[in-house]
């Protein structure tokens, strides 16, 4: 197999792994490397927050490919290997070894970093990030041990994170400067559905409080100090603030760079040889006419493929509708599109939002632009279908559970 042109992936998680699998089903057939810093081979992170976090999911579930599939298929992974620069001029990319890598052509799979928080304590033992399996597994074990956890963010990791808490009997509570839950991801109507859930499962919300600083005792975080001077006791402390992406080598080696690197539609990155796609690429989507940076686990199954094709000369136009779901005690959604404050002006709901069992509609102009179905299954096509017509709807039939939405 080796011989022929040489393409060298970056970041070895889900995009990456994808791409790698893409380029040799197209019958890509030089040689491929695929260069990660963990030293677990590419696996999936949704686990991460959820059964993997809890124990109920065996670690070999949330691998991408059998242990075997990378040498089967010609591709030379690198685990334990960090990138340290991307040398374009000589086409090739230096390892923290002292190695090199030459490239004809260069995908980068960076990812994304949890955001730290910066405040007196914040090294605190017992404060917790979740971005890893390892991460996840010394998680898990703390939560067993915890009786008081309080958890930064009201984000999709921190209620993901409640609610494990929540079900291993922690007593848990949510400090978040927003004034509610999810508004970022989801706006107020949607988020609060959330926050009450959590509510009714025995989490404390304390909105519109960050935190000022962690006090420890014996090197352990002890007490979390909020804005507002309330002292919230602490065995465990979850941070979860968002997350940064993974662009320094891109900005370093001269790449456009600005909240993600910059790729076109065919995840091209402003250089002709480098490509980028996942968290760590800002992508222009030509069904949104703007760059849009997706932190979903399904911009990266689908991302990853799309820049292997587009690496092969293929002509790629990376418009799928964004896609995430969540799964927190009894309710799993799933949410199609963007529904962003600010830019939607009406939701229509269909279905009984009291029992957890609806699909919400966000409508810009009076077009669906983003749809979230709630313990409701089988509708994310049609769902996308009215995204992707981008025509105004008729919100009488669309809140109406008996038109089929192919319908409305
Ligand atoms: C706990 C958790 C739960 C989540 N749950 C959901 C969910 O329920 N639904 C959903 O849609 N999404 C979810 N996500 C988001 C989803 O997992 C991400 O969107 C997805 O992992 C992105 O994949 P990626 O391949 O782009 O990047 P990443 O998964 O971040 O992988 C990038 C890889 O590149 C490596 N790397 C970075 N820099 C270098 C370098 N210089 N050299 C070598 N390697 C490098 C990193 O170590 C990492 O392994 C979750 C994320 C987390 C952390």
């Amino acid at each position: 197999m080796p011989g022929g042109p040489a393409y060298v992936i970056v970041g070895a998680s889900l995009a990456g792994a994808k791409a790698a699998e893409t380029l040799r089903e197209e019958g890509f057939d030089g040689t491929i490397a695929l260069i990660g810093q963990e030293t677990e081979r590419p696996y999936e992170r949704p686990p991460l927050s959820k059964g993997f976090l809890l124990g109920k999911a065996a670690k070999s579930s949330i691998y991408v490919h059998e242990e075997g599939w990378y040498a089967g298929h010609g591709v030379n992974l690198l685990l334990g290997s960090t990138v340290t620069a991307i040398d374009r001029a000589g086409s090739r990319v230096e390892l923290a070894d002292g190695s090199a890598i030459s490239y004809d052509r260069l995908l980068l799979t960076m990812g994304a970093s949890p955001r730290t928080l910066d405040v007196p304590g914040g090294d605190l033992g017992g404060v917790r990030y979740l971005r890893t399996a390892g991460d996840s597994e010394r998680l898990g074990a703390a939560l067993a041990d915890a009786g008081r956890v309080v958890i930064v963010g009201a984000g999709w990791i921190g209620l993901e994170v409640a609610a494990a808490a929540r079900e291993q009997g922690c007593e848990v509570t949510v400090v978040e400067p927003e004034p509610g839950a999810l508004l970022r991801s989801l706006g107020p109507e949607l988020g609060g559905i959330f926050a009450d859930l959590h509510r009714a499962h025995g989490v404390t919300f304390r909105f519109g409080e960050g935190v000022s600083e962690l006090r420890g005792s014996g090197g352990r975080v002890a007490a979390v100090i909020t804005s507002s001077g309330a002292e919230l006791p602490a065995d465990l402390v979850v941070v979860g603030i968002g997350a940064v992406p993974n662009t320094a080598l891109a900005s370093v080696a001269g790449l456009e760079v600005d909240n993600g690197i910059l790729v076109d539609a065919a995840l091209r990155t402003s250089d002709p040889a480098i490509w980028a796609a996942g968290d760590v690429a800002n992508a222009f989507n030509p069904l949104f006419g703007r760059r849009i940076r997706v932190e979903h686990w399904a911009n990266a199954l689908n991302g990853g493929p799309a820049a292997a094709r587009s690496m092969l000369g293929q002509e790629v136009s990376y418009d799928r509708v964004p896609y995430f779901y969540s799964d927190q005690y009894e309710l799993g959604m799933e949410t199609s599109g963007l529904p962003e404050p600010g830019r939607y002006d009406e939701i229509v709901y269909r279905g009984d939002t009291e029992g957890l069992e609806f699909i919400a509609f966000w409508l810009a102009s009076g077009a669906v632009v983003a749809g979230m179905n709630v313990n409701v299954w089988d509708v994310t096509d049609d769902i996308r279908a009215l995204i992707r017509s981008g025509r105004p709807v008729d919100t009488a039939r669309l809140a109406d559970p008996d038109v089929p939405l192919s319908e409305v």
